[in-house]
């Protein structure tokens, strides 16, 4: 998001040569100009807001100042209740046009990772060109840009022609469960849409964008060995014992994996011994067990991350075939859970990339570029990207 805040603030106060610029879009980008303190006015409000994705109530309250600006605009909008996922909900907007162009979705976020138990509360300025405040670049900012490029497209006639789709999540931060229901309005959209844009930041430089991110997901690997004396282990009947078998199973997946290019795996915590108990909430668990037993059973958590739907399938079959290769006298089982998928890199995704380094360079602004997928965390617009 600070990318395209920082793009839209150096639109804003800088004195641009409009050379390439038609005197459509010289309309444009004077109505974005003189808007300016108007839109950082609203930033300043939203931001104010508290909104933790946890905060049910101010994360509403962000949604209804969108929304009413939205309302203005003439969209149809709509606030879906989050009860069913456990979370605040969302804002929707339509728009349909009279032309027959294609339809864009447009994604944000209202929710932020600042609940209000967090000191970082407020919107201050810093100086006049930098403000710092809870969310403000991931990605109230970004909200903000929709907002006001509608408003721009409006002033300039083009709005009533256009299709188009503004999706405003509530907890892109802490997202609810299943994810199957938290996105199921976002999925819905997209499937109307032929293409998506968010509006979140990518690397914290407007020279770039991001057109691919990984996916993440997480894991879980369960093992169970034969408890006796440890003077016992490696015979017949009580075999390897389960810390063995998990060593064998970690080592494997870093031999076979690790030299992926654009996949990591990582295991978080390790939990083994003769007596495990895992607490999820803490993130954490207990272990017990002795010097002079063989261990019982471990517990390992972790995540993945992939570029594309094909690389996390490759790996999660290779990552079975290794589990499934047991030490003597040992089990294992590992599970995925639901996760964000990733954007993979597509033509279609460079050709944006490709409109939106022109509308840089004919602002007379740099070269934009890809950022590193693996450089690029998971987000909402991965769940667009089968559909559009
Ligand atoms: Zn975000």
């Amino acid at each position: 998001m600070k990318k395209s805040i920082l793009l839209f603030i150096v639109i804003l106060i800088h004195p641009i040569c409009y050379a390439q610029l038609s005197k459509l879009e010289k309309k444009i980008s004077s109505f974005i100009d003189v808007n300016n303190p108007d839109a950082l006015k609203l930033l300043e409000e939203v931001v104010n807001v508290n909104s933790g994705s946890m905060n049910f109530d101010g994360v509403y309250k962000v949604g209804q100042i969108f929304k009413s600006r939205l309302d203005a605009l003439g969209f149809k909008t709509q606030w879906i209740d989050g009860k069913p996922f456990e979370r605040a909900g969302h804002l929707i907007g339509y728009h349909t046009g009279n032309g027959t162009g294609k339809t864009l979705l447009l994604i944000g976020h209202l929710d932020t990772v600042f609940e209000p138990s967090s000191t970082f509360q407020k919107y201050i300025i810093l100086n006049d060109s930098t403000a710092t405040g809870p969310g403000i670049s991931d990605m109230k900012g970004g909200d903000v840009i929709i907002i006001y490029s509608l408003e721009a497209l409006k002033q300039s006639g083009l709005l009533k022609d256009m299709n188009l789709i503004v999706v405003m999540t509530g907890d892109e931060e802490l997202s609810g469960r299943p994810l199957a229901l938290a996105r199921k309005d976002l999925i819905e959209a997209a499937k109307v849409a032929d293409i998506s844009i968010g509006f979140e930041d990518g690397k914290s430089d407007p020279k770039t964008a991001v057109s691919s991110r990984r996916g993440a997901s997480g894991w879980e690997l369960k093992v169970k060995g034969v408890p006796a004396h440890s003077s016992q282990i490696f015979t017949d009947n009580i075999g390897a014992g389960a810390i063995y078998e998990t060593s064998r199973i970690l080592t494997e997946f870093y031999q076979k994996l690790s030299t992926e290019k654009d996949l990591t795996f990582n295991p978080g915590v390790i939990l083994g011994g003769s007596d495990v108990n895992r607490e999820i909430k803490l993130n954490g668990g207990f272990a017990y067990g002795k010097t002079n037993i063989v261990a019982k059973e471990t517990i390992v958590t972790g995540d993945i991350r992939a570029v594309s739907p094909e690389q996390l399938k490759r790996a999660e079959t290779t990552m079975q075939q290794i589990v499934a290769n047991h030490l003597p006298q040992t089990e294992a089982t590992l599970t995925f859970d639901e996760g964000y998928p990733p954007l993979a890199p597509t033509e279609g995704n460079y050709k944006l990339l490709d409109y939106y380094n022109k509308v840089s360079k004919d602002l007379s602004l740099e070269k934009v570029v890809a950022v590193n997928p693996r450089d690029a965390g998971a987000a909402d617009i991965s769940f667009t990207a089968s559909f559009v």
